[in-house]
């Protein structure tokens, strides 16, 4: 089976849109299109498969974690009971975003 692991997400304005894929060639294909079809959009490809581990560890700052899958430092926005990436949604109980941020021994529970 596979899965729509691969996401492009693109912003136009204040518009969000998100397109899945489970092939990366195909989201390339649509990054570009939309590249070069619309220059002012904002584009953010997302890699499920694949968690990033952070090039440099940064001093924590109120919600600002490392996202595994934008690969990037993004803001958190707090989201029902958790903290998601305002870029790709990913939630701070993800186990990636836990494990490169330290959150596991927060009081949460361990794994
Ligand atoms: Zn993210």
């Amino acid at each position: 089976m596979q899965h729509c692991n691969i996401s492009l997400i693109v912003f136009i304005g204040k518009r969000r849109k998100r397109f899945k894929s489970s092939r990366y060639d195909i989201i390339v294909k649509l990054y570009e299109k939309i590249k070069q079809e619309i220059p002012d959009a904002q584009l953010y490809l997302m890699d499920h498969r694949y968690p990033h581990e952070p090039e440099e560890i940064r001093p924590p700052k109120k919600n600002i974690f490392w996202c595994p899958y934008c690969a990037a430092y993004r803001k958190f926005k707090p989201w029902h009971k958790y903290k998601r990436c305002e870029i790709c949604l990913i939630s701070d109980s993800d186990f990636y975003v836990k494990k490169y941020n330290g959150l596991f021994s927060k009081g949460k529970g361990r794994l």
